[in-house]
């Protein structure tokens, strides 16, 4: 059976408003009913697109495997409207959990806690521990409250590729796979939340994301265990951490020589896309010139970057380019995330 494209339904309103306007909650009370009876909605938080179903409910998630081709080994993240509703899910509420929950959700930041016996298996890949976030988008919240239930909730592509960042991507990745889009305008972090191992001690970064080391570490009052680099050998700490993840279908080279690799792949005949903070560079500009390069000027501070970078991949992903080229960041901790997606984004296939 072929099903119909998702609706995309627009669910914004004025920063000053509390409540939604009919239209927006009419949008809301749609979600809700498509999660009730097991469907898959997907909804914008401040870090990327999330495809959502009922944490609750192990055929509808069940669902969301299907639908992004997600292995079952790896584990979801489930968003909660407060802390106490994350609190109902833990079988354990550590202090590190307490600390960093309380310091930054609603926020970029997810706490992996021991797993309370609400939570199928099939949502922590049949692991002891739950990862829970508090998402700081206000659609997201009013519909897990309206709702009732905690919503497990990947990013809403297909598996390994780029995450979006506004409803058309969603659409362009995982189309008549889903129920519904709810849109609430694109993500403004632009990556993956921080995730935060808080049943060890000490907690340790799973993933590195918006929220740096140093942030948390003031938060939890102890130095945290860093983050494995991409790539690093060795048994994963955190299932599901592919060396290659967040990848473009276009192959794409993560360069300390970027100008000359780009000189290259052009001698060569290639149609190269290329990703670079450095624009008033005279060898750039002398680049430039060539039809078969795309260049895409990006900020230079480690956020706003973040922010850009996604909506950059898929954008270049349209083009039939041979092979994107990125400036290799900083070797600096707030570039950490960034460099982390990219090196995994570069992996070979
Ligand atoms: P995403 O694909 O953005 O939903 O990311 C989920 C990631 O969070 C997984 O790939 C894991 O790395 C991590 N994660 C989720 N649940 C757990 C868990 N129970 N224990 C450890 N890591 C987890
Ligand atoms: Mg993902």
């Amino acid at each position: 059976m072929v099903r119909p494209l998702p609706p995309i339904l627009r669910a914004v309103w004025p920063a000053g408003a509390v409540d939604p306007p009919p239209d927006a909650q009419a949008a809301i009370d749609r979600a809700v009913e498509v999660l009730g009876r097991g469907g898959l909605v997907a909804i914008p938080t401040e870090t990327v697109y999330g495809l959502a179903a009922d944490a609750l409910d192990a055929e509808a998630v069940a669902g969301i495997f299907r639908a992004k081709g997600r292995p079952a080994t790896n584990p979801i993240i489930v968003h909660v409207a407060d802390v106490a509703m994350a609190r109902e899910l833990a079988a354990a509420w550590p202090p590190a959990a307490a600390a960093i929950a309380a310091r930054f959700w609603p926020g970029p930041v997810t706490v992996v806690v021991p797993r309370g016996p609400r939570i199928p298996d099939i949502v922590t890949a049949g692991g002891p521990t739950v990862a829970l976030r508090c998402p700081d988008h206000r659609l997201a919240r009013r519909l897990i409250a309206a709702a009732g239930v905690p919503l497990a909730a990947p990013s809403a592509n297909r598996s390994e590729a780029v995450s979006p960042t506004t409803p058309h991507h969603v659409l362009e990745s995982l189309g008549n796979r889903i129920d519904l889009i709810l849109d609430g305008g694109p993500c403004r972090a632009g990556i993956e939340s921080t995730v935060i191992d808080c049943t060890v001690s000490p907690p340790r970064i799973l993933r590195p994301g918006p929220l740096s080391q140093a942030a948390i570490e003031a938060a939890v009052g102890e130095s945290v265990a860093r983050p494995e680099a991409a790539g690093s050998a060795g048994p994963a700490r955190s299932p599901g951490q592919q060396p290659r993840h967040y990848a473009p279908r276009t192959p794409l080279d993560l360069r300390g020589d970027a100008a000359a690799h780009v000189a290259a792949l052009l001698e060569s005949g290639k149609r190269v896309g290329w990703l670079t903070s450095r624009t008033d560079d005279s060898e750039v500009r002398r680049l430039a010139a060539s039809r078969s390069l795309v260049i895409v000027p990006m900020p230079a501070g480690s956020a706003e970057f973040a922010s850009r970078l996604y909506a950059t991949l898929h954008a270049l992903d349209q083009r039939q380019l041979d092979r994107i080229v990125v400036d290799e960041p900083p070797v600096d901790e707030d570039w950490r995330a960034v460099r982390d997606r990219l090196t995994r984004a570069a992996a070979s296939r």
